[in-house]
């Protein structure tokens, strides 16, 4: 039997404000356990909290970027449960009335558009983080990520195909970044992913039980993880068996899911809207400012740079990506470099130094207007593209522009017919069996006598020159 994938994912953003959501504390990531701490978001019983209004900001945003309806009258519940991670005994979040519902992102699959619905953004408080003793004997509590504030975006079950779920991460990954509402960086927890997935056979309409997958540490892990649970779902329906209803837990080191706990029973968490809260109003001239504050998104962009600059949607796609990287691809591009040329700096030599250093594009030690330089110089012919890369290569260790390192390194290409010419008759009389072969009518022989000249003008020469001389000289001995 054909089954078809059914996926919905559960995306917890943290948002990039100065303090919590409902106290002062600071929300530096990094800071020693149990230093960004106060009796408010330690629970300590009297406190009120009060709302930190650029959270709300924040959320208004990030439902508006994922083109929400949005809940201009909305209030904050307290979901109850016990953990030790949570010392009110609830946690302050939206239920019945969020920020935003019925929104969506589009997403490009295989050159397709897809629209994935979102349910619902709603912002609430996030947990503290639970350390587990190795040996098992005891486990530590860091309060520091308590109240720290958080949307969770809840997408509908419109994706089908673990490759879509990553691409729907990072068309969330991509806005948050670009409205500035995120640094969405996953391996500090900023970004965190839960999945639902489930099979069924292909033409039927209700969904089949379905399994969560939590532990995600990467878009890679969210699509690996979502993998494998398409096989083992398949296999499991196949055998003539039911899927467990269960929480699972993907594991970096085998790539697979296993079992946590069941899920048979669902929680009852006792919303009710927390009474020491007002609701939250929010008037068309805020609306309206946030609405405007947002900035041209990754697809928009990706179409224009199509549009605009020829490029191939497949640089447009990756240099969108990052909104850093863009703002970089466009500092190049008006300085007059053609944008082709530049994406593939960009995508190449550039991406190969900042993976490698572990830089964002920001930290680029070869700023904007370095690269334009350096473009244009080997654009003028001045020198070969080859050395050119590794002029980059020095100006990323060196710091130092590329007029002093190409005159540092005596790169100056040799162009010049007249300059040229004595070498090229040396290097045809003395190679005669790749002149001979190139006379017999093997062209490709040409390759050994340019390689010749390289050689002796220590990689200097202007290869489109010395191919064109050379073809000169041997069709004079025909
Ligand atoms: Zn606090």
């Amino acid at each position: 039997m054909n089954y078809e994938t059914v996926i919905g994912l559960e995306v917890h953003v943290e948002l990039q404000t100065e303090s919590k959501i409902f106290c002062g504390c600071k929300t530096t990531f990094g800071a020693p356990p149990n230093t960004n701490v106060c009796p408010i978001c330690l629970g300590h019983p009297g406190t009120l909290p009060v709302l930190n209004k650029s959270a709300v900001e924040l959320a208004l945003k990030a439902a508006l970027a994922l083109n929400c309806e949005i809940g201009q009258d909305c209030k904050f519940d307290r979901k109850n449960y016990f953990y030790p991670d949570l010392p009110k005994g609830y946690q302050i979040s939206q239920f019945d009335q969020p920020i935003g519902e019925h929104g969506y992102v589009e997403i490009e699959v295989e050159g397709e558009k897809r629209r994935i619905g979102i349910v619902r953004v709603h912002l609430e408080e996030d947990a503290g983080k639970l350390m587990h003793a190795p040996d098992g004997t005891h486990s530590l509590v860091d309060y520091n990520r308590t109240g720290v504030p958080l949307i969770e975006v809840v997408s509908e079950p419109d994706i089908r195909s673990p490759l879509e779920a990553r691409l729907y991460l990072e068309a969330i990954k991509s806005i948050m970044q670009y409205c500035d509402i995120s640094d969405c960086r996953m391996e500090e927890g900023s970004l965190r992913c839960d999945a639902n997935i489930s099979l069924r056979p292909v033409g039927q309409a209700a969904f089949g039980d379905k399994a969560e997958v939590k532990n995600m540490n990467s878009f890679r892990f969210v699509q690996k993880a979502l993998e494998y649970e398409v096989e083992r779902q398949t296999e499991v329906l196949e055998s003539g068996q039911k899927v467990a209803q269960e929480t699972r837990r993907f594991d970096e080191a085998t790539q697979s899911t296993f079992s946590m706990r069941s899920k048979e029973e669902a929680h009852d968490y006792r919303y009710f809207p927390d009474p020491d809260l007002v609701r939250v109003k929010i008037d068309d001239a805020w609306f309206n400012r946030v609405r405007d504050s947002i900035p041209e998104l990754p697809l928009a962009k990706r179409a224009r740079y199509v549009a605009e600059f020829g490029l191939p949607a497949y640089d447009a796609g990756v240099l969108t990506a990052d909104p850093a990287m863009a703002r970089y691809f466009e500092a190049v591009v008006a300085m007059g470099p053609d944008p082709k040329t530049t994406s593939n700096w960009l995508m190449g030599d550039v991406s190969a130094y900042l993976n490698n250093a572990g830089l964002g594009i920001s930290a680029s030690p070869v700023g904007p207007d370095a690269l334009a330089e350096l473009i244009r110089i080997v654009a003028s012919d001045k020198i070969s593209l080859k050395q050119g890369r590794d002029v980059f290569k020095a100006m990323c260790e060196t710091k130092k522009d590329a007029p002093t390192l190409i005159a540092e390194l005596g790169m100056e290409q040799i162009s010049d017919e007249s300059a040229l010419i004595g070498i090229i008759d040396q290097v045809i009389g003395g190679n005669e069996k790749s002149v001979q072969d190139y006379l017999g009518g093997k062209e490709k022989a040409i390759g050994a006598l340019v390689g010749q000249v390289m050689k002796v003008t220590k990689g200097k020469a202007n290869p489109g020159v010395v191919n064109k001389l050379l073809i000169e000289q041997l069709q004079k001995l025909k």
